[in-house]
């Protein structure tokens, strides 16, 4: 389980050059990605600061592009906002979440969470909720496993539309949480409003714990914040001992990052169940 991410070489990561031919080559590129299957998740197990255990993990899609190798997210994801792609490529993550899903429980594995990306932009399908269904039925997904991340650029659009799909999915037990916490701009009254489960504290304050003082009464204030509103808090990019000790000591529930593990392909991940 070392493959460590940022050592991938993408060559639209070095394009600066973003211009629209530069951005047509890109589109052109997912929809023949998609076409022929070059995408998959990785996943990044979520550790239950009780326990010690794994309880959960975050889906992170990669894409295997056969000249490039392994391209991140952050170099093909904004563009397919930008064209509409996410919501096709949205689709396939959520469905090959459920397969995936699928085939821990055969293995004999239970998981509480997991964490499905979800862009403000899939929000516009007008058919995000009856898919969804759709995928947890023919999967046979227990609903209460998935968990969507949101930021908070989705949430606070106040968007009735966004807020009524919500609603939806919550009703038939599916969770949320608010990703990136703290870095966007959050109602408090909308926190209070959605049915959000827990708030994932972004890593930029988790970096640089414990030395930082501003940045510990940050993370205790979220913890408070979230503990009072009965959400779980899970905080990103734990790379340290030092970071992981405060973090205990200050009652966050969950943790992910370099520290356990970097994101890993299903069947690694499949292994660290076992060992667990
Ligand atoms: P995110 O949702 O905030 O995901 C967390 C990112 O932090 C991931 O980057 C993960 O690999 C990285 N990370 C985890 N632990 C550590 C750590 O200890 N240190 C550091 N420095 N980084 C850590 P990744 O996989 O490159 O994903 C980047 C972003 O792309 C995600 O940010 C998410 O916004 C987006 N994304 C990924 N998969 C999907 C997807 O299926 N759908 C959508 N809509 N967005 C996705
Ligand atoms: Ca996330
Ligand atoms: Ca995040
Ligand atoms: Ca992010």
């Amino acid at each position: 389980a070392k493959r460590m991410h940022g050592c991938s070489f993408s060559i639209y990561e070095q394009s600066k050059d973003r211009t629209p031919s530069y951005q047509g080559l890109l589109e052109a590129d997912i929809w023949t990605a998609l076409k022929k299957e070059q995408f998959q998740l990785y996943y990044q197990p979520r550790i239950d600061l009780l326990s010690g255990d794994i309880v959960g993990a975050e889906a992170l899609i990669r894409w295997n592009h056969p000249e490039h190798g392994l391209i991140m997210p952050n170099d093909f994801i904004p563009v397919s906002e930008h064209t509409g792609q996410i919501i096709p490529l949205g689709f396939w993550a959520i469905w090959q979440t459920g397969r995936d899903l699928k085939q821990i429980k055969n293995a004999g594995f239970s998981l509480a969470k997991v964490g499905v990306n979800l862009s403000f932009r899939q929000f516009q399908d007008d058919h995000l909720v009856q898919t969804i269904h759709r995928i947890i039925e023919s999967e046979e997904i227990d609903t209460r496993i998935f968990e969507f991340e949101l930021t908070e650029s989705a949430l606070f659009s106040d968007d009735q539309h966004v807020q009524k799909c919500i609603e939806q999915l919550s009703k038939i037990g599916i969770d949320f949480s608010l990703d990136d916490f703290g870095t966007g701009y959050s109602s408090f009254s909308l926190l209070q409003k959605l049915p959000i489960s827990s708030l994932k504290i972004d890593r930029s304050f988790v970096a640089q714990l414990p030395d930082s003082h501003d940045d510990t009464e940050i993370i205790r204030a979220i913890i408070t914040l979230a503990h009072n509103l009965k959400m779980r808090v899970i905080a990103e990019g734990v790379e340290t001992k030092a970071q992981l000790d405060f973090l205990i000591k200050n009652k966050c529930d969950q943790v992910q990052g370099y520290f356990f593990s970097p994101p890993v392909p299903l069947s690694e991940f499949m292994k660290m169940l076992k060992a667990d």
